[in-house]
């Protein structure tokens, strides 16, 4: 994981999207459906009851209580993942000696270590706070106006987006990980990019923020079911969002298996989206074309992760207040 995922405020209730899906883990404690082959977990603001209509279309739902989503099954809505103990030596053993070995390193050290006797166990801690600096593979240190540490970023790239000099550009740093540089020779300093990164926003989380509710929902066809990562719950929302001749926005594999954001307009495309990607994908590369199609008065439906769809939000605000244009 980047290491803005284990500093960042969208672990709440607070969701920045209409519909949050996710998986239900422990959804055995509480109902009699079937976990087996996935259960959708939906959050859906209590304002978007057209939503929540789309989905018992296409999928049997059953309404919950908020604990039963927001507990120690699913610690993600209710703080950041802890970064790995072996986080660090893993990105070290991967610059030096590539991804199979450093795997196999991590996984070693971990195993062996359950050998060794209790007293020469040194002791190991998982951790929140990972900052650091910035480095990119030529060695030299990230800081600007938009990035000092590797907290301060998540990679939406929106700040490469509405830079009206072309001043940034998304490059990756000695993890992987893409952030913004900017050329300080074209720069002129008028700070919108600034105004663009929505990560910077302070918005405080909170877990108990009423208007969300919450279901569990496993699509009727067991073909659609079994190619999802849990029950269906994207199908279902992208087939209504087509079927009001809208367009769909979700993260396909392309040839070389890098995660990218594509445009959707029939199920055939739908279908590339399904499953999950565990890589970012450069989903700012889609904002504009989203812009066109709300601009054409077109019903979108975005999927993304949750500081993908803020980044989204975020820059389609801007551009309707023409900051930036
Ligand atoms: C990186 C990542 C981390 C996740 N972490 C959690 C978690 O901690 N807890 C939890 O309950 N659920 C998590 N999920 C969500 C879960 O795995 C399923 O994606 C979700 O339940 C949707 O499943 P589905 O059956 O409705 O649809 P599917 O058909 O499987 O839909 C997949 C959807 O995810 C989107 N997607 C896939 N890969 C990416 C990507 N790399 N970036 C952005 N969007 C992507 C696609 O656009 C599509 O809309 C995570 C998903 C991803 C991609
Ligand atoms: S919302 Fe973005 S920054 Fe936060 S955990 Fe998910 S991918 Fe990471
Ligand atoms: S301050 Fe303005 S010109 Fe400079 S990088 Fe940011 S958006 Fe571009
Ligand atoms: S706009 Fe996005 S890419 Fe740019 S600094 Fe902010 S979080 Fe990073």
């Amino acid at each position: 994981m980047r290491p803005s995922c284990h500093s960042c405020r969208f672990h709440c209730l607070d969701r920045p999207g209409e519909v949050t899906i996710g998986d239900f883990w422990g959804i055995e404690k509480y109902s009699s459906i079937d976990p087996r082959g996935g259960v959708s977990l939906v959050l859906v603001r209590d304002d978007q009851e057209e939503l929540i209509d789309a989905l018992g279309c296409e999928m049997a739902i059953e309404e919950h209580e908020i604990p039963h989503a927001v507990n120690e099954r699913q610690p993600t809505l209710s703080h950041p993942m802890l970064a790995h103990a072996g986080r660090a030596g893993f990105f070290a053993a991967l610059q030096k000696k590539g991804f199979s070995r450093a795997m196999f390193e991590v996984y070693a050290k971990s195993f062996l270590r359950k050998f060794l006797p209790k007293g020469r166990r040194v002791s190991v801690k998982n951790s929140r706070n990972i900052a650091a600096d910035v480095v990119f593979p030529d060695g030299t240190l990230l800081k600007n106006r938009l990035v000092q540490s590797t907290t301060d970023c998540c990679g939406c790239g929106t700040c490469s987006l509405v830079c009206p000099m072309g001043a940034i550009s998304m490059e990756r740093d000695n993890e992987g990980f893409v952030y913004p540089r900017i050329d300080e020779e074209k720069c002129t300093n008028c700070s919108l990019c600034e105004a663009a990164c929505s990560f910077a926003l302070d918005k405080k989380a909170s877990v108990t923020k009423p208007g969300i509710r919450v279901f569990a929902a496993v699509h009727h066809d067991v073909k659609v079911k079994s190619s999802s990562s849990s029950g269906g719950a994207f199908w279902a929302l992208a087939s209504y969002a087509l079927d009001q001749e809208g367009v769909v926005y979700g993260c396909s594999f392309d040839a070389d298996l890098n995660p990218r954001h594509i445009r959707c307009e029939t199920l055939s495309d739908v279908k590339k989206c399904q499953g999950s990607k565990y890589a970012q994908s450069d989903s700012f590369t889609v904002f504009e074309g989203v812009k066109k199609d709300l601009k054409q008065g077109k019903t979108v439906l975005f999927s993304g992760t949750p500081c993908q769809v803020a980044a989204l939000k975020h820059y389609l605000k801007i551009k309707k207040l023409g900051i930036g244009d």
